[in-house]
């Protein structure tokens, strides 16, 4: 986009806010809508990590990084909360062992900047990690931890000081009819480039493209821990075995088979209820905790205890918490593509839709938006 134009975005969850950025960093003039009175989507709802680690090496890991240095620059000059804690990949049996020391030998050739570390190494970043049949670690320093209620609240009015981005919230934008987005007043501006990153909720804006677009939307039940005692702290993120049979950058590893199929025979309940355990800790001390993935029946209300004594139970398999009360329990609802990791379209001259697709929004929207708005519309991994 050459000349400065005038960029409306419908959504101020991190698409959308990425994309207002980008742009408003490029000298356009940018208004952004979000039809509640703040931010309550996915963008909310997650574990704040950004988790480079998790991704396939190649062009999406250089995004995720890219990403993080976008977090990073926030965190100077928007005074946004931010953890540089790293991650540990944890093994409780032989077989998930094998998957992070044969990852950790192919690693630097891939990109990442990971290791493995034994116990004591262990207990020196996590105090209280319980070593009850732990094998050893997968250290890595490169992901960070937001929290981000916080981050998604502030980033709004640092961009309107800053580049002086226009926030509608409490504006539900109903239709869209280029140049025009239209509010549910009836009442219309006119944009250049009209945005649509309205999360798992763009069917309302276009239902038919929505349909077609092979996206599913996924349900996950979450948790909060807390408080713990001041000063008590976690140390990096913490996975397990459940993630190491989930992630992408894992695939690389010809072990990681042997993990999936024992989870599937002898705990096949975390596969029922996708469940993948990992934990982070917020600027408040608070562990947040999840999570489950329903793809079936994304828009039931209903939270089931069976997942959350699930979660609880890995968790305690991995980390000694001082209080385990739940503070929080809640719903998150994303959007999911088997394919791509973000669905972008054109409905019509002057607009796009932009879909975060990966489920890990929170790690790639930075870097994504940067790209498109460089010119690299960039919607799967391309191998490095
Ligand atoms: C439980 C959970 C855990 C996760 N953990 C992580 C993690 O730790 N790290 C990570 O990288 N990613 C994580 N993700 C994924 C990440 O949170 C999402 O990929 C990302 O937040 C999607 O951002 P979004 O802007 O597309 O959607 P949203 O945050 O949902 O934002 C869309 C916004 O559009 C608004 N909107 C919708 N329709 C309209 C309309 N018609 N008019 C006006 N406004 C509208 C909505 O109100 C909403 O605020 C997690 C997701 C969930 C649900």
């Amino acid at each position: 986009m050459s000349s400065k134009q005038k960029i409306g975005i419908v959504g101020a969850g991190i698409v959308g806010l990425s994309h207002a950025w980008s742009a408003a960093k490029r000298g356009h003039s940018v208004t952004v809508y979000e039809r509640t009175p703040k931010a309550y989507g996915a963008s909310i709802r997650n574990f704040g990590m950004v988790w480079p680690i998790g991704l396939p090496h190649g062009k999406l890991y250089q995004i995720a990084l890219e990403s993080r240095d976008c977090w990073l620059e926030l965190q100077k000059k928007a005074g946004i909360w931010i953890n540089p804690c790293g991650s540990m990949h944890l093994a409780h049996e032989e077989d998930e062992w094998e998957v992070l020391q044969e990852f950790a030998n192919i690693a630097p050739n891939l990109g990442y900047d990971c290791n493995v570390i034994n116990i004591n190494q262990i207990i020196k970043k996590c105090p209280s990690i319980n070593t009850t049949k732990l094998k050893g670690a997968l250290w890595s320093p490169t992901e960070l931890c937001l929290d981000s209620p916080n981050a998604i609240n502030t980033i709004p009015n640092w961009l309107k000081e800053t580049y002086g981005v226009n926030f509608f919230f409490d504006s539900l934008i109903s239709k869209i009819q280029h140049p025009e987005i239209i509010d549910s007043n009836g009442e219309s501006n006119s944009f250049d480039q009209i945005f649509i990153c309205t999360g798992h909720d763009f069917q309302t804006l276009y239902p038919s493209i929505f349909k077609s677009s092979g996206i599913k939307q996924c349900k996950l039940q979450m948790l909060k821990i807390g408080s713990q005692p001041n000063g008590w702290s976690m140390g990096p993120h913490l996975a397990g075995g459940l993630t190491i049979r989930h992630y992408k950058n894992f695939q690389s590893c010809k072990s990681q088979l042997k993990v999936k199929e024992r989870y599937a025979q002898n705990s096949p309940d975390f596969d029922k209820f996708g469940i993948h355990v990992m934990a982070s800790q917020n600027q408040s001390g608070d562990i947040i905790t999840g999570d489950s993935h329903d793809y079936d029946q994304p828009n039931d209300p209903f939270a089931n205890e069976e997942i959350d004594n699930l979660i609880i139970q890995e968790i305690e398999k991995m980390i000694q918490l001082p209080n385990k009360k739940i503070k929080h329990r809640w719903l998150g609802l994303y959007a999911k593509h088997h394919d791509l990791i973000q669905f972008i379209n054109n409905p019509e001259s002057g607009v796009t839709i932009v879909n975060s697709t990966s489920g890990l929004g929170m790690t790639l929207s930075f870097g994504l938006a940067e790209a498109f708005w460089r010119g690299e519309v960039l919607t799967k991994n391309q191998p490095g």
